[in-house]
């Protein structure tokens, strides 16, 4: 028997016991003891049922995800093998379920004859979220004991539900309101007494009211409209389908395939990526895991305006008393109203308790006084975007904070080890870099600078973790991961129009291609000032950039985006709906004339190839000098902070999935074209690209 399944027998009853820390992950130590523990059962003739289960917190997480890719995720007994060994057996199985049953979890759970859970026990078949379907038999169990829509409903959407409503459902046979294992081996005896043997669960009947054709076509319809793109929720109601007109070996045959063809798409292998490289984004090569880190009790953030205001909620949603400071009475008033109006939204929403807003306004403590920072463990400064002003903050805040407490910057755009030299403590200051709005954006950068501590960013990372972010290490350089790569892409926008495309023409190819808005529709909503003001600074900083100055003469127009109902759109009163406006197609084809460009027709295709590559490219760059610490987490960035279609993996996913060989030839085609010479192929995309690998191993 392996060690991590431990088998015994009380009055007759087998207690199969599953041990594999964390969530008893159904891997290669797993499996096997599963497998000779059942085949034990029927063998003895003294055990009449049996029991199997993991602890009160936990039944199994589904496939044990440190397995995955490695051989041993394909070592004998797979877990199909396991439920075909369920299903063969004559002495009825019951599964004590508590925690959580999930994915292949949940599907060792159906094949079982029986089931007891704990109260609020959360039972899911989340594989669609990976971009591929339950496997082992799932999509033709669920069905068959619960109402075939809301087995596709669990199944599509991938979302779990409480035992008490699998119980209603007729998924659950039993809650145990007292102990778990005690109450499962009761249930077990009672069998046994009752002389009831094992009720398979590929026995009974998948069946829907009225027609079946009909009712899948108006499924079918629903989860179309949901899956933006995504292949597997179409597949799983196909599944369902089939576990309603075919015999059940039928229907395994055909999730058997349909799982097969869906592990193969890109989707899934893009989902896959995602999932892996979120856990990858804490890993730092210099900074063991252990790492000590320092007690972050109290925050303090400086500045209420539309980041101070966010941050705070962040901090606050996790239990963090934050205070949080201003310059003016007005100011704070404004900040505190916002974020009053912004929770009591998700209240109106049904996503927040009331009582959850009350205490989440509780730990917020506004001030005007900068010495309300001092017993702060960390000081997230959100104030005006400029050298001077930060530097005179962090100056104030090192003979303010306490000792050890970390000093953060959120600046989008300035140096932090500059700021952090203004201190006696440039150990403790880092770049905090949110994502507007910051109560909802799940983006972190965390700004490494030369001096921050080890300890100090993997605090910050963790404190990131806690406030439900994705922390993402960058080096210090304009712009970090994110914003350095946006500004390429933007450049390339505007060639575009220059050379004959509308700003719609080029919103609707990003957007077609996946992209949650265009380039010109986001400078609509980011306001077309903040680009101007950073190209100004730019024209005297870096004279020899490229720009294309049409974005200037529709901002000196005082068209500054939504805000003033005017920029590259028009806006209705009220309204965030973009409309195509006469005026800016003058505005631009006067630029056309000052700049001298030709214009020739751009197919959409040139527009996403043109607008991708600008910050695949860049991304080359900043991987290869070391400001990322690897491509998947530049496609975090993407995928977390810039609305970056989840199936198609991050820019640099994207770019692999393409072929660097392919993308560099079409780079090499751009620098023969209008503006040619911003295109310098990164080195280390010619070398990959040289060699046939990708930037993601
Ligand atoms: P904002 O103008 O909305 O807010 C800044 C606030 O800081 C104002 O309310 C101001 O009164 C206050 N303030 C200024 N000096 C202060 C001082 N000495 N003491 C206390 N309060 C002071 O600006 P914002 O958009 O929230 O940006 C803040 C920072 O976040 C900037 O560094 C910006 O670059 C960065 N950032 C902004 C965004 C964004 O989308 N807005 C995104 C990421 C990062």
């Amino acid at each position: 028997m392996s060690e991590a399944v431990s088998y015994s027998v009380r009055d007759g009853i087998a207690i199969i016991t599953m041990n594999n820390p964390p969530v008893n992950g159904l891997g290669s130590k797993l499996r096997p003891g599963i497998m000779q523990s059942l085949k034990k059962v029927e063998a003895d003739a003294a055990v009449k049922a049996a029991v199997i289960w993991g602890s009160p917190k936990v039944f199994s997480g589904g496939a044990d995800i440190r397995e995955f890719n490695t051989p041993k995720s394909f070592e004998p007994p797979s877990l199909p093998e396991i439920n075909e060994e369920q299903d063969r057996m004559k002495k009825p199985l019951v599964a004590a379920i508590g925690g959580f049953a999930m994915g292949g979890g949940l599907e060792l759970a159906l094949g079982c004859h029986y089931r007891v859970a704990a109260p609020r026990t959360q039972l899911a078949l989340p594989e669609v979220k990976l971009g591929i379907l339950p496997g082992s038999g799932g999509t033709q169990r669920l069905p068959r004991i619960i109402p075939v829509a809301k087995a596709v409903e669990m199944m599509t959407t991938g979302n779990p539900i409480p035992a008490e409503e699998g119980k209603k459902l007729g998924l659950i046979d039993e809650i145990a309101t007292g102990d778990l294992l005690e109450t499962a081996v009761a249930y077990a005896k009672k069998l046994v007494a009752e002389g009831k043997g094992p009720r398979r669960v590929r026995d009974l009947t998948a069946k829907v009211d009225g027609d079946v054709k009909a009712f899948f076509a108006q499924v079918r319809d629903q989860v179309a409209k949901a899956s933006r793109g995504f292949p597997a929720p179409l597949e799983i109601v196909a599944c369902a389908e089939a576990a309603v007109t075919k015999p059940f070996d039928e229907g395994r045959k055909f999730e058997r395939e349909r799982f097969a063809v869906l592990v193969e798409t890109t989707e899934s292998k893009a989902l896959r990526h995602m999932f892996f490289a979120e856990r990858q984004t804490t890993k730092i090569p210099d900074v063991p895991e252990d790492m000590p880190t320092r007690e972050v009790k109290k925050a303090a953030v400086i500045g209420a305006g539309t980041m101070g205001g966010g941050i705070t909620m962040s901090l606050v949603s996790a239990g963090i008393p934050t205070t949080i400071i201003e310059m003016k009475q007005e100011a704070l008033d404004r900040g505190l109203g916002i974020i009053k109006k912004n929770y009591a939204a998700t209240v109106a929403k049904g996503r927040l308790k009331q009582e959850a807003m009350d205490k989440n306004m509780s730990l917020i403590t506004p001030s005007l006084d900068l010495g309300a920072a001092k017993d702060a463990d960390i000081v997230i400064e959100a104030v005006f975007e400029r050298m001077d002003v930060k530097q005179d903050m962090f100056r104030k805040l090192d003979a303010i904070a306490k000792p050890g407490a970390i000093l953060a910057s959120n600046t989008s755009t300035l140096d932090v080890d500059q700021i952090a030299a203004v201190t006696k403590r440039p150990q403790d200051v880092i770049g905090t870099h949110f994502f507007s709005p910051a109560n909802v954006m799940r983006l972190l950068e965390v700004v490494r600078g030369k001096k921050t501590g080890k300890d100090v960013l993997a605090t910050t990372m963790k404190l990131g973790k806690a406030i439900r972010k994705v922390p993402v290490v960058s080096g210090v350089c304009d712009g970090f991961i994110g914003n350095r790569m946006i500004e390429k892409y933007g450049q390339q926008s505007l060639f575009l129009i220059d050379e004959g495309c509308s700003p719609q023409q080029v919103d609707a190819a990003a957007q077609k291609w996946g992209l949650a808005m265009g380039p010109l529709a986001m400078g609509d909503m980011a306001g077309l000032d903040i680009g101007w003001e950073i190209r100004k600074r730019r024209y005297v900083e870096r004279p020899n950039f490229r720009y294309s100055k049409v974005a200037d003469r529709i901002a000196e127009r005082g068209r500054f985006g939504q805000k003033t109902g005017k920029g590259w759109y028009l806006y209705e009163p009220g309204s965030r709906k973009p409309i195509p406006d006469p005026e800016v197609d003058k505005i631009i084809a006067d630029y056309r004339k000052e700049a001298g460009v030709k214009t020739r027709p751009i197919s959409d295709e040139e527009i996403v190839e043109r607008l991708i590559y600008a910050l695949v490219n860049e991304a080359a760059y900043i991987l290869e000098e070391g400001i990322a610490l690897r491509a998947s987490d530049i496609d975090m960035v993407y995928l977390t902070g810039y609305g970056f279609p989840a199936y198609r993996g991050g820019p640099m996913f994207y770019a692999d999935t393409v072929g660097l060989a392919k993308v560099l030839a079409t780079i090499e085609g751009f620098q023969k074209g209008y503006m040619g010479e911003v295109w310098k192929p990164a080195p280390l995309l010619v070398k990959l690209a040289k060699e046939g690998k990708k930037f993601n191993g």
